[in-house]
């Protein structure tokens, strides 16, 4: 055959007609049809995804997702194992054949409840990674009451849309957090006087979309229009976590205690009850004394609790989780082949103050961001190979101003 003669067996396009001509043992294939078989294979793997989704969750035991976890938040226990069971029950729920014995199971939202910067972000962050799930994070407070100034509620799907790259099948699947859900407790008892626009009102609004159902949702966010165009987003399937501090809920469950106590002294007073972290003993009733409303309550059924971090923590949390602060300084070091280290006195003097300056976890970052910001300036092309971090060199790169700029940030 003639060079000229050359064409695309999947196209017929002749060779000139072509940017390359790839030749095989009995055909050619031209770059155009390359690239659009590449597209389909792409198309493919990303449908096969979705069914790999279903069967790797499947095989994810309660136990599994737990040690998942384990990887990346250190103790909050009991909160692990009950989020690993809902999670699981949520996904089975999720994946099971349609039965005719009547039995509709119900979904697995959870609602948890501990101080800021005890890892309930993290928690969720780090299921949706496991599930490869898209995830929305929602802050509580900016949501109103529609027709009101603030966000409608359907923002929320709208954000978990974002997250999917506007993938409805994923969407509909995914998790949504929604943080801060104590700052929409019912005010005071008495709820005649005004419209309480941002609390109950935008609780009765959440009520639909946790339990399932259909939602209009303006695609790119804002007010809804009557001229804009709405995806359909069902929520039956979308798995929501709640979170909040709840300020003031240990004087709740303190008070519920003490009268248990009374009703049933002989049993009770034999149970040493630990005054430090009454948020152990929570049970749905304190959430709706601190102004949830109870159709909300039943329909975040998975409750959990998250303890306040201690010393010991604090210092795991350094250096242990899989994506650990210091590790990831150490591998911000090691990309300019410098060698960092962290003596045990420094991370107890960071620990330390994160405690004494009340910053939580989170401020453990800042903590760090300030000893070592001096040395990730001049290090890098200098001559120095080995940075040594010991407790008087993060004294002195830590003056008192510093700390009082991360207080006020935190
Ligand atoms: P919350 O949502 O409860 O306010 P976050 O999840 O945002 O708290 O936690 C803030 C940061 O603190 C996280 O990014 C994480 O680095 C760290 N952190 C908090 N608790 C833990 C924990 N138990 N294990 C590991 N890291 C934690």
């Amino acid at each position: 055959m003639a060079k000229e003669e050359l064409e695309c067996s999947f196209c017929g396009r002749k060779k000139p007609e072509t940017s390359l001509l790839i030749a095989g043992l009995d055909a050619h294939i031209c770059d155009r049809c390359i690239e659009q078989a590449h597209g389909i294979v792409v198309e493919e793997s990303k449908q096969s995804d979705n069914s790999e989704l279903s069967a790797e969750l499947m095989l994810r035991k309660p136990q599994q997702i737990k040690n998942f976890l384990d990887e990346y938040i250190i103790g909050q226990e009991f909160t692990k194992k009950v989020m690993s069971v809902a999670v699981y029950n949520h996904y089975k729920r999720l994946l099971q054949a349609p039965t005719n014995d009547d039995i509709e199971i119900q979904k697995s939202n959870i609602i948890m409840v501990g101080q800021t910067g005890t890892g309930k972000t993290l928690m969720a962050k780090t299921i949706a990674k496991m599930l490869n799930v898209p995830l929305a994070i929602v802050d509580a407070t900016v949501l109103t009451e529609a027709g009101y100034v603030g966000e409608d509620v359907e923002s929320i799907l709208t954000r978990l849309l974002q997250a999917a790259d506007y993938n409805l099948e994923k969407a509909e699947k995914g998790i949504v957090f929604i943080d801060e859900i104590d700052k929409i407790a019912r005010k005071s008892d008495n709820p005649s006087i005004t419209r309480d626009v941002s609390g109950e009102g935008v609780q009765q609004a959440l009520l639909k979309l946790l339990e399932g159902t259909v939602v209009n949702v303006p695609p790119k966010g804002g007010r809804k229009h009557p001229d804009q165009k709405f995806i359909e987003v069902n929520t039956e399937d979308i798995l929501f976590i709640a979170g909040g501090a709840f300020d003031g809920i240990d004087r709740v469950i303190s008070k519920r205690l003490n009268m248990q106590a009374v009703g049933y002294s002989a049993s009770i007073s034999d149970e040493v009850v630990d005054q430090d972290n009454l948020l152990q003993y929570i049970i749905p009733k304190d959430l709706k004394d601190f102004g949830l409303i109870p159709e909300i309550i039943g329909r975040l059924p998975v409750l959990a609790h998250m303890n306040p971090l201690d010393e010991k923590t604090l210092r795991a949390i350094l250096t242990e989780p899989k994506n650990a602060i210091v590790k990831q300084y150490k591998k911000l070091f090691a990309m300019d082949e410098i060698e960092l280290s962290i003596t045990d006195g420094a991370l107890g003097y960071i620990v330390g103050k994160a405690i004494e300056y009340k910053l939580g976890a989170r401020g453990l970052r800042s903590l760090c961001e300030e000893i070592l910001t001096d040395a990730m300036f001049e290090l890098p092309g200098s001559e120095t190979k080995k940075l040594n971090v010991t407790k008087s060199y993060a004294e002195q790169k830590l003056s008192k101003t510093t700390i009082k700029k991360l207080k006020a940030v935190s």
